[in-house]
């Protein structure tokens, strides 16, 4: 069961799903709504945010037995009105209850895959704004570039784990492990005080730049562990990772070398969805990123 829907496929707004919302959003129209033979068989069905299959909304007026709220449950099967993809369905997360899932597998391309890309490269700026909040500091633009070109590299876009509600983190997530070195990590107060701390031989600038010090050193910054797990009161998905930054100074084993700093990053769609559908004549957009993020799928050409 899913806790949202949207109106229909693609780049929409989602809503939780309630009363008011569904009666606001889809009313008593086609494909939207279904007049039963009784006052009760009445079916209301809209669209998955993460899989843009069709959904049964249930419980809306009459609570069910086994849902304390109205929830969205998959249709399955092709319905009238609405799209239907049988791979991204398999891959939804609320059908495939993983809560992990091996960073290799992959599924075939689809709709969704190809709404990621879509996304991935229209949407750059924001998504790297999403992440420079997440990371606590503000990563250089090369940095950026780098993560987003793993992701085409990898074919992040088919990953099982991946669906149209976690792109920004999904980007990082498949990034390659990328030095620090000449980054401003001091926004982050506690990543610039453990550099400090534990990596005595490097150096952290007024300005906040990681800089060369008194000896060579290498620490590396990596996006790891994403987990994923629907809570099943609420039909509210949570996802999160790992940020994790280690001292690669002495050994080039990732198993040995020390971690000086790590952070759980928490994903949080309702961001990233309110930042792309700002209005146009309010939404300020780094044009510098989206021409990087241009030129990489120019190169993948996909
Ligand atoms: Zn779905």
């Amino acid at each position: 069961m899913t806790a949202h829907f949207k109106v229909s496929a693609g780049r929409t707004a989602c809503y939780p799903v309630t009363r008011e919302h569904v009666e606001e959003r889809l009313g008593r129209r086609a494909p939207w709504f279904r007049q039963g033979q009784r006052r009760g068989d009445d079916q209301h069905f809209a669209v998955c945010p993460y899989c843009d299959n069709a959904i049964q909304l249930k419980g809306v007026y009459r609570r069910h037995e086994t849902s304390p709220r109205p929830y969205g449950s998959h249709v399955g099967t092709p319905i009238e009105g609405f799209e239907f993809d049988q791979i991204d369905l398999e891959h939804c997360p609320f059908r495939l209850s993983r809560k992990s899932h091996g960073k290799s597998d992959r599924r075939e391309m689809g709709p969704v895959a190809r709404q990621l890309i879509e996304l991935a490269v229209s949407e750059f700026a924001r998504i790297v704004l999403i992440l420079r909040d997440d990371f606590s500091f503000r990563f250089s633009d090369a940095f950026a570039e780098r993560m987003l070109d793993q992701w085409f590299d990898s074919c992040g876009f088919c990953y099982t784990g991946a669906h149209l509600r976690n792109l920004p983190w999904m980007i990082a997530y498949f990034g390659p492990a990328q030095p620090l070195f000449g980054q401003a990590i001091g926004a982050n107060a506690e990543l610039a005080d453990r550099v400090r701390e534990k990596v005595p031989q490097a150096s952290v600038s007024e300005s906040g730049r990681l800089e060369r010090g008194s000896a060579w050193f290498a620490i590396d910054l990596q996006c790891l562990h994403h987990r994923m797990e629907v809570e099943a009161d609420t039909g509210e998905l949570h996802e999160s990772m790992k940020l994790r930054v280690q001292d690669f100074t002495a050994s080039n084993d990732a198993t040995v070398a020390p971690t000086i700093y790590q952070k759980q990053i928490i994903f949080a769609p309702d961001r990233f969805e309110r930042l792309i559908h700002t209005p146009k004549e309010r939404a300020r957009r780094d044009a510098g990123l989206l021409e990087r993020a241009q030129t990489i799928a120019a190169k993948w050409q996909l």
